[in-house]
């Protein structure tokens, strides 16, 4: 095989870059994003970058010489169109900033001229294997006014660049969606000194990644550093005439705000695999190597649907390590090794002082324990399915998270009793299998 095409410029892009190298490729690799700069980490995005506490330049995963000396072809600020799956190319629509890595195009440089007509200059690019890492976008709210200025959502570097400069000169921010987003802004808002408002249609926050002892204590960490909540209630328009002043609830009630944050999840980008005939069902649907039904095409990350040995269902997984474990599995399988995806998922979250943690998956439990203290700020939630662990919630309790993934991996069974037992330490049981 002489050269791999990868879209996207995310995570598991950019794991896919490396893992290719690690694993001895020599021929050309292509990657081809959309975005004008070099791959950069997401979860910071919500956290520490929006609270000013992190440089854009520590975002980056990697310099650009790292792509130089891998001998890396970026096609940064271009969009591949379509796929031909018989010629084996992928079109490609280059963007209007002249793409460039590592920082902003101050759309100052000499190029600028040649960039204003890129928009127009199409063509293609050949491939041996693709790998679409096309990720997610944001899901929009359907409802009047969720077009005006002022309402942002946040998904890429640039939205927090926005989102960043209007949080500085806002005295409040509306946050419709309680989820990762919804909470982590809500906590850097405060942080920052804004009145902050979560608006939830469910009855609790995380309601699809978390349990209901989880949601409560994080409700409670909300509304005691000032998060004003409000649980089940719909959004039913935007508030304003030429830019956002607050939001309508589906009770009658209003909440005013400066600004308005949507956090309502995100939607997987399947349409290049779709018109592509490539099956797709909530994700570009994967096999257990990350291939696609056309063996030169494997998906990795948000934008995929695998079947998971491990859970026994169909998945759509949003995380970095659903990106980086499922990029590592295309990678060694390009390069003829057959590995199969088959790994349990996991998750973090950082709001105020509190770090929670997800090992595995927090569905379809008939029992729940809990190890340690909710009221010191450190337990874990262990969930079962008739005495079958499947998954562990941990907050301000690192080992326990460590101990859970290591337990689910290697399906080393746990009893509801032994969980509970604070003078057993888990990490034993895990030493006992080997
Ligand atoms: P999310 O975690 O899926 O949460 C979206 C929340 O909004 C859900 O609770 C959803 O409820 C609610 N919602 C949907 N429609 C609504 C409406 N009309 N009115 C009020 N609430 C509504 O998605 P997200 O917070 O937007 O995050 C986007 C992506 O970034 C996800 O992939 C997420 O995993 C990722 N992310 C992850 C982290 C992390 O892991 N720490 C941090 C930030 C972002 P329903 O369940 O009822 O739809």
């Amino acid at each position: 095989m002489k050269s791999v095409v990868i879209v996207g410029g995310g995570q598991a892009a950019m794991q896919t870059v490396d893992s290719l190298r690690r694993e001895g490729f020599e021929g050309g690799i292509t990657l081809v994003s959309a975005e004008s700069w070099l791959p950069y980490q997401r979860p910071p995005l919500s956290k520490k970058y929006l609270a000013g506490a992190l440089d854009a330049d520590r975002l980056f995963f990697r310099p650009e010489a790292f792509y130089a000396d891998r001998d890396v072809t970026l096609l940064l600020d271009t969009r591949v169109t379509a796929i031909d799956r018989v010629a084996r190319n992928v079109r490609l629509e280059h963007g209007h900033q002249g793409g460039h890595a590592g920082g902003h195009d101050e759309g100052n440089n000499e190029d600028d001229n040649e960039a204003g007509h890129k928009g127009n200059r199409n063509n293609s690019l050949p491939y041996d294997a693709l790998v679409l890492a096309t990720g997610a976008r944001v899901r929009t709210l359907e409802v009047p006014g969720a077009q005006l200025p002022g309402v942002c959502s946040l998904r890429s570097l640039d939205d927090a660049d926005v989102l960043r400069s209007k949080l500085a000169n806002a005295g409040s921010v509306a946050i419709i969606g309680a989820g990762f987003i919804g909470l982590e802004v809500a906590a850097v808002g405060r942080e920052l000194g804004l009145a902050v408002t979560v608006i939830e249609r469910e009855e609790r926050v995380l309601p699809r990644s978390v349990s209901p002892i989880v949601s409560e204590f994080l409700q409670d960490v909300h509304t005691r550093n000032g998060v004003t909540l409000r649980l089940g209630v719909g959004v039913s328009r935007i508030l304003g005439e030429t830019e956002a002043t607050g939001v309508a609830l589906s009770d009658g009630t209003e909440v005013a705000s400066d600004l308005v944050l949507v956090g309502v999840g995100v939607v997987p980008n399947v349409e290049l695999a779709q018109a592509a005939g490539l099956a797709c069902d909530d994700g570009i649907c994967v096999d257990p190597h990350c291939r696609t039904a056309d063996p030169t095409i494997f998906a990795v990350g948000d934008c995929t649907q695998h079947f998971n040995p491990i859970y026994r269902r169909k998945l759509r997984l949003e995380s970095v390590q659903n990106a980086v474990d499922q990029a590592r599995v295309a990678a060694a399988n390009l390069v003829g090794r057959k590995v199969v995806y088959s790994e349990v998922p996991w998750f973090w979250s950082d709001q105020f002082d509190i770090k929670l943690q997800m090992a595995g998956l927090a569905s379809g439990y008939n029992d729940i324990v809990v190890r340690g203290r909710r009221e010191t700020a450190q337990f874990s939630v262990f969930y079962f399915d008739n005495n079958t662990l499947l998954a562990v919630d941990s907050v301000n309790r690192p080992a326990d998270h460590m101990a859970g993934r290591k337990l689910l991996s290697a399906g080393v069974q746990v009893s509801p009793d032994m969980a509970a037992d604070e003078d057993l330490n888990l990490k034993d049981l895990i030493l006992s299998e080997r």
